[in-house]
């Protein structure tokens, strides 16, 4: 049951929304570029998290231009958010990292190596993502949460739910971690489900984190809890986050702000809010909101 997922769940991790996400996988298998393997690919293993855009240009079609001339250093360690106006590119800049897509011109390096002359499988392995959906299987939360890895031991398991704070749930499940969850099985919140993401990923342990709106469909008081999870995870990651709210992205070592005109702004929070320009505005924008 999970061997023929453990080749196609890198895939899978871009579009898990259920039948929807099939739909599009089938859709991407059958009109987009398979991405290959170079020749002599290296197989990469702990990587410290350097990433360099170098004046890339990306488009989905050859007609759109999606990003132009994009320039980005992301230091290890860092905490770096993603902020600016639907379709403007956020989620495109961050899927490029994985390789899920190639490049028009210029070039995307982790520590000074090109993604394309890496191993997608090695590249892969070095990056957890956790989106607002969340992909579960029809198995057990075990299988869930391990998700393709073999090598997972019941202890590294059940440490990753601990860290994800989903263990005291399962425990309390009729059959613990043998309790059948997806399609047929129990049904679990939206913040469960997140949880479960978060454990996958502690178990990967990944030294690169990309994190899409991950908590934008909870429940404030959900979304704040979790998000305490997520900052846990991201400790001592080279961390990317596409925040729809603003203030899950206030500790930020650094916010960079995407327009359809490309990066239009950076620095910190607090230096962009001083700035006056386009974070200020959409932060003003947001707070106005919340006032209502
Ligand atoms: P953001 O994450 O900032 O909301 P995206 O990166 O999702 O923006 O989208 C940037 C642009 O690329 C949008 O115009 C969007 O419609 C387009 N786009 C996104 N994904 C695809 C895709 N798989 N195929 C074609 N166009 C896409
Ligand atoms: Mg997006």
């Amino acid at each position: 049951l999970i061997k023929p997922i453990d080749k196609i769940s890198a895939l899978l991790e871009l579009y898990p929304k259920g039948m929807a996400g099939f739909r599009r996988f089938r859709e991407m298998l059958s009109k987009e570029p398979e991405i290959k393997d170079a020749p002599n690919a290296v197989s990469v293993d702990k990587l410290d998290g350097n990433i360099k855009f170098e004046k890339v240009d990306f488009s989905y079609d050859d007609q759109q231009q999606v990003l132009e001339d994009i320039d980005l250093q992301i230091t290890p360690g860092e905490t770096i958010a993603f902020v600016g106006p639907s379709g403007a590119g956020k989620t495109t800049i961050c899927s490029l990292i994985p390789r899920f897509y190639d490049i028009n011109s210029g070039a995307i390096t982790i520590d000074g190596i090109d993604v394309r002359q890496m191993t997608k499988k090695s590249l892969r392995a070095q990056i957890g993502i956790v989106q607002q959906d969340v992909f579960l299987f029809t198995g057990t939360v075990r299988e869930n949460i391990a998700y393709g890895n073999h090598q997972a031991s019941e202890e590294d398991i059940i440490d990753a739910a601990q860290k994800a704070h989903l263990h005291d749930v399962i425990t309390k499940l009729p059959d613990g971690y043998d309790t059948q969850i997806g399609e047929r099985g129990l049904k679990l919140s939206g913040g469960q489900k997140q949880r479960l993401a978060i454990a996958r990923t502690f178990l990967k342990n990944p030294p690169i984190l990309i994190l899409d709106e991950a908590t934008s469909a909870l429940d404030t008081e959900t979304e704040r809890i979790i998000q305490q999870s997520l900052d846990q995870l991201a400790e001592n990651r080279t961390t990317l986050v596409i925040a729809h709210r603003l203030a899950t992205i206030r500790d930020a070592d650094r916010v960079v702000v995407v327009t359809n005109d490309g990066i239009a702004e950076e620095g910190s929070y607090q230096e962009l809010l001083a700035n006056n320009g386009v974070f200020a505005r959409l932060h003003k924008i947001q707070y106005e909101q919340n006032q209502n």
